[in-house]
């Protein structure tokens, strides 16, 4: 019998290399025992190496898809982790065609736990909440991850907080970012993170606000913010109260004769959304951005994705293209704050390119799947009139290919028989050089605007 000892709990590296090395000689998986090291030694004490372990020889290479899978599953929690994927890999060496074989009841196995492991990889980018610790100027969270995901997630948070000192401490294993590098250290307790700082009122006060108690569901809501999170998240000190007072509004709208209203509120979409999956786009970007906005605004825009401002603050419209759009609409007569402002897609598309990260633009596919939330947004909020900000929003609110030159300033039907108008997206404005030509282009997007706001203004309420 064989014992290979990792390093660390999610070790991918170091199973990839031993491996390696075992199915090279042909060793059975019953003849090897994966453990792993003392996970209180000095190896916590320095920054992680990349998981660049020498590749397979040619003998023995497998797809990058298995590589991948294996990559996954070695954070899960399960003791047999290393077993089962070294079981995989001298099963799939005798036979190519199982890696692909999702029936197979073992690569079933091994899907379900990768599955187990990108779900907890992203509750933990979404659950996160640090509070502010002025010796040293730091930010501290606790989470409780329910694999092993702290290393494989260190860079998301590394990217999204970079400019921060930051620690995020689990009872496994902890994380510190210095604004240079990344370094580990043992578990830590709850006690380690103190409680209490502006930024906690500042969730609540922000959960409260996008809260509807008459249009809750608790049951989404608990689905995509499991309770397990809620004892470590500031915000969900509201939600017992939040939840008592829609039900309570719920009984007495029955006692009245009333249906109950049974909507997803804008606040349970929101959440959901932060955990969606729908299409790739999550993977690269910071968060989800989902709309904003008052639930009975009764006009609506849709931009087309956030830009890299956007991706890091999280609201829609914040950044260069959001400010040409305040000021056109303040020079329309259009108070934002009354309107619901959201986009077509709502995760960040970009190409990095060294340091910075080139808005790139969303494909059909990615419209496409992303018009779930758009759909659902308008069927919370039920707008008078929703106004496309160019090509991608007219395109998935009308589900073909618009020609903006064609179809501005003129209402549209949509599918549902709603009311829609079209003009440009603001980053159009941006881009346009000559100046002359800027001006007058604004001032067009300022007419289509009035024209917006005179048409919600004569349609009945
Ligand atoms: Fe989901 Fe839309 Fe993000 Fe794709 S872009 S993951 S559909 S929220």
């Amino acid at each position: 019998m064989r014992t290979i000892t990792l390093a660390h709990p999610a070790d991918f590296a170091g199973w990839r290399a031993a491996a390696r090395e075992l199915a090279t000689t042909r060793v059975a998986a019953d003849a090897v025992t994966w453990q792993v090291g003392d996970v209180a030694s000095d190896l916590f004490a320095v920054a992680p190496t990349s998981s660049a372990a020498p590749s397979l020889p040619r003998a023995f290479s497998v797809s990058k898809r298995f590589l991948d899978l294996a990559e996954s599953v070695a954070c899960h929690s399960d003791a047999e982790r290393f077993q089962l994927l070294y079981l995989a890999l001298t099963r799939i060496l005798d036979r190519r065609e199982l890696a692909e074989d999702s029936a197979d009841p073992l690569m079933h196995r091994i899907h379900i736990m990768a599955k187990a492991v990108h779900r907890d990889i992203h509750k933990m980018r979404a659950f996160v909440r640090f509070r502010h610790l002025p010796e040293g100027d730091r930010f501290v969270a606790w989470f409780e991850p329910e694999h092993h995901i702290v290393r494989a997630n260190a860079p998301f948070f590394t990217r999204r907080f970079a400019q921060m000192h930051w620690s995020i401490l689990t009872p496994e294993e902890c994380v510190h970012w210095d604004g240079a590098e990344l370094s580990f250290t043992p578990g830590a307790t709850r006690a380690d993170a103190p409680d209490g700082d502006p930024l906690e009122d500042t969730w609540r006060t922000y959960y409260a606000h996008i809260f509807n108690p008459a249009r809750l569901k608790v049951a989404a809501m608990t689905r995509e913010m499991p309770k397990k999170y809620w004892k470590n998240m500031p915000e969900t000190v509201l939600i017992g109260d939040l939840i008592a007072g829609a039900q309570q509004l719920e009984q007495s709208m029955i006692d009245a004769g009333r249906e109950p209203e049974v909507l997803a509120p804008l606040a349970a979409l929101a959440v959901e959304a932060s955990a969606c999956q729908r299409c790739p786009l999550y993977l690269p970007a910071t968060q989800t951005v989902f709309g904003e906005g008052p639930a009975d605004a009764r006009l609506m825009f849709v931009g087309e994705q956030p830009g890299d401002q956007e991706d890091l603050g999280g609201r829609p419209f914040i950044g260069p293209a959001g400010q040409v759009f305040d000021r056109a609409l303040a020079a329309a007569g259009i108070d934002r704050a009354r309107t619901y402002v959201t986009n077509a897609v709502k995760h960040f598309k970009f190409e990095p390119r060294g340091k910075r990260r080139i808005h790139s633009k969303p494909g059909t596919v990615e419209i496409n799947a992303c018009r779930w939330w758009i759909d659902r947004e308008r069927a919370a909020i039920k707008p008078a009139v929703t106004v496309a900000l160019g090509a991608t929003a007219a395109r998935s609110l009308t589900g073909r290919t618009v020609t903006i030159g064609k179809e501005r300033g003129r209402p549209l039907t949509l599918a549902d028989g709603s009311e829609a108008w079209i003009t440009v997206h603001p980053s159009f404005l941006l881009r346009i050089e000559d100046k002359a030509a800027a001006e007058a282009e604004f001032a067009r997007f300022v007419e289509d605007l009035a024209a917006v706001r005179a048409r919600v203004e004569a349609l009945p309420a």
